[in-house]
């Protein structure tokens, strides 16, 4: 018998469909990126097939002599892509990150010092909606409301007062480059870790464009798929291997190193096998990333995301402070009289995909929101440079001005579509 008889037409068309729709529409949102042929060829190989639980060299089953080489070479290629000691590349997502080094880190109850949400913090630092927020006790630092800016200081003498066991830096919507000195300055003075998820400007901290954390943050944790440009997946770092504080040992007596808590924490703490084909794509993109061609990329996310940011406040939209160090910049529509969520209805019909997003000191729902986010890392990749970002923050006006206006969405998403024919996505 033919075990494998069922030919799926029905997902092979959503496939289709899905990779028109990416076509034919400029990409804004800022944690999406476009990954090359052979990162989708790696994590579309036969690798889905295997289990690995475990390390390379370590592994509880047999058969993995490839795919330890594959876990080994992203390894090996993170490493010299941040510059670190120590990297697990096997978290599924930055989710599944964050958990396992909160999982090493901390004990139910421990409390933890976050970025607030609604300024442009993550879930997993903290929400009570997520298990950050349920299994730990949250605190959080926001930004000033007259700058839009984090005032470190602040942090310092909030970390004071809730003397966390953790202190997470890090955003998902946050324009401007951290101060880790200070962040580590808090966390030395009331004995805490400093954590630091990168996963948005992760790419370009990689080619030195921002504040480097390794030298400050005992733990980095990186999503692999937004500025990166790698499949969706996660990542933990360490720029330097140290021994636990926490005390705990190994059988034989000696103080367990950082890394292997967090190995541990991530398989069998939180993860059960790993997803090589996943891991394979991570050691492709690295690859990518470690050339000149992907330091010319970020180098043009960035002034992307500069010239974007100007030709907004040009437009008179009002930018959470006032512009942009990374390839994001946060937008509150309340002078325009507009909710993130009709912005974001209102673009979709034009082709352009953006995120509502929360702004500081927002009066609206998660569900409504008074701003939009918009970043530059898919763009960027298919080959739009700072010339087209002018272009770009016209069409997106002309549409949000128009949004009751079917026929002028209509024109604008044509407009839209025959300019993007002169930048071929897929082969
Ligand atoms: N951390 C930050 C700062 C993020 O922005 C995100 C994703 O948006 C994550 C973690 C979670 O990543 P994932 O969606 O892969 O779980």
């Amino acid at each position: 018998p033919d075990f494998t008889a069922f030919r799926d037409t029905v997902v092979f068309d959503l496939i289709n469909q899905e990779k028109a729709r990416q076509t034919h529409g400029l990409e804004l949102i800022a944690s999406e990126n476009y990954v090359s042929e052979q990162v989708m060829a790696a994590q579309g190989s036969v690798l889905t097939n295997k289990y690995a639980e475990g390390l390379p060299g370590k592994r509880y089953y047999g058969g993995c002599e490839i795919v330890d080489q594959v876990e080994q070479l992203a390894i090996d290629r993170v490493k010299e892509l941040f510059g670190v000691s120590w990297a697990n590349v096997q978290p599924h997502s930055g989710a599944q990150a964050n958990a396992a080094v909160m999982l090493a880190c901390l004990q139910p109850g421990d409390k933890i010092l976050g970025f607030d949400l609604s300024h442009g913090g993550h879930l997993t630092h903290g929400s009570p909606v997520n298990f950050s927020g349920k299994l730990y006790q949250p605190s959080f630092y926001g930004v000033e409301k007259e700058t839009g800016l984090i005032d470190f200081q602040k942090v310092k003498e909030t970390a004071r007062r809730e003397r966390p066991k953790l202190i997470i830096c890090g955003a998902s919507a946050y324009s401007r480059d951290w101060d880790y000195a200070a962040l580590r300055e808090a966390a030395d003075e009331v004995g805490a870790l400093l954590l630091a998820d990168i996963s948005h400007p992760s790419g370009l901290i990689a080619k030195g464009l921002l504040n480097n954390p390794f030298q400050h943050c005992h733990i980095v944790t990186t999503t692999t798929h937004k500025t990166l440009r790698g499949p969706r997946g996660g990542l933990i770092m360490l720029g330097q291997d140290f021994e636990n504080p926490f005390g705990l040992k190994t059988p034989k007596g000696e103080i367990r190193t950082m890394s292997s808590l967090l190995d541990g924490a991530v398989f069998p703490g939180t993860q059960g096998g790993p997803l090589e084909h996943v891991i394979a794509a991570k050691a492709v993109a690295f690859g990518e990333a470690l050339g000149e061609g992907y330091t010319a990329y970020v180098k043009q996310v960035a002034a992307n995301a500069q010239a974007l940011a100007k030709a907004f406040v040009g437009l008179g939209y009002d930018i959470i402070s006032g512009g942009t160090d990374n390839h994001l910049m946060l937008i509150d529509l309340r002078s325009k009289g507009l909710t993130g969520k009709l912005a974001e209805n209102t673009l979709v019909k034009a082709d352009i995909t953006i995120n509502k997003n929360m702004v500081p000191f927002d009066d609206k729902s998660p569900f409504v929101t008074s701003g939009i986010r918009i970043g530059s890392a898919a763009i960027t990749t298919r080959g739009l440079g700072e010339s087209d970002m002018a272009r770009i923050v016209e069409l997106i006006d002309e549409s949000l001005m128009n949004h009751d206006n079917e026929t002028r969405l209509t024109q604008v998403r044509q407009q839209v579509n025959t300019w993007l024919q002169d930048y071929p996505l897929f082969a």
